[in-house]
């Protein structure tokens, strides 16, 4: 998951990137409102952390852009403790969330898995697909209740999926989501980590769909379906 850091004050940034980071998001960071703007008007982000304060042009006012423009993702806005006049004109705008600073980073961690697991449309905070179990408060994944072992690059992309299970991801889509803009990308890296992680399941949930990506879906025991057979995009 990808998520995008707005906050002008370079300590609580700082903590905030690093927070971020440690928890196994890709962090793309602005420190006003005419950067952050732009890179949410123009990046798919899984979520924003939003200041209100900002240089050049405040959170409300860029939160009301992107609305208007469009763009759906989560927001969480950042609010001083005691203003509630901040929180009404934050909601209004289009935030779907709020924290007043100052704030525990457990507390912003377990909002924005709550945002964006709603905002893929899931109420639980445990995702299904067939036999494997993905626990998105402690990153464990669980086949048959047996635990797997994966890495974090591993992990985000399987959490990905799982949250767009059914849908059809594709490569550029699982490249812009589970990396940062400055990080080198090369969508043939993810399919080798697609293929790592069928391995480590054991269980055919990631199909192939021929020049078009990866889908997430229950395996079919009666038909034996090798995920590997329509490969070839
Ligand atoms: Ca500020």
């Amino acid at each position: 998951m990808r998520v995008l850091v707005v906050e002008d004050e370079p300590d609580l940034a700082r903590q905030l990137q690093e927070g971020l980071a440690g928890a196994g998001y890709a962090v793309d960071y602005a420190p006003d409102g005419e950067e952050a703007h732009f890179l949410g008007d123009t990046e798919p982000y899984d979520a924003v952390i939003l200041d209100l304060g900002l240089p050049i042009l405040d959170g409300v006012s860029v939160l009301e852009k992107w609305r208007k423009a469009g763009r759906e993702m989560p927001v969480l806005i950042l609010t001083a403790r005691d203003s509630w006049s901040d929180k009404v004109a934050g909601l209004d705008a289009g935030a779907d969330d709020y924290l007043a600073k100052p704030f525990k980073m457990e507390e912003l961690l377990a909002r924005l898995r709550a945002l964006i697991r709603r905002s893929a449309g899931h109420a639980s905070p445990e995702l299904e697909c067939g036999p494997v179990l993905l626990d998105t408060r402690s990153s464990k994944v669980t086949v048959d209740g047996t635990a797997v072992r994966l890495t974090a690059q591993e992990f985000k992309l399987l959490s990905y999926l799982m949250h767009h299970a059914g849908k059809v991801v594709s490569r550029t889509e699982l490249t812009e989501h589970l990396y940062d803009q400055d990080f080198d990308r090369d969508s043939n890296t993810i399919e080798v980590f697609v293929n790592r992680v069928r391995k480590k399941l054991g269980v055919n949930i990631i199909a192939t769909v021929r020049g078009m990506g990866y889908q997430l879906a229950n395996p079919d025991p009666g038909t034996g379906t090798d995920p590997d057979a329509n490969k070839g995009d």
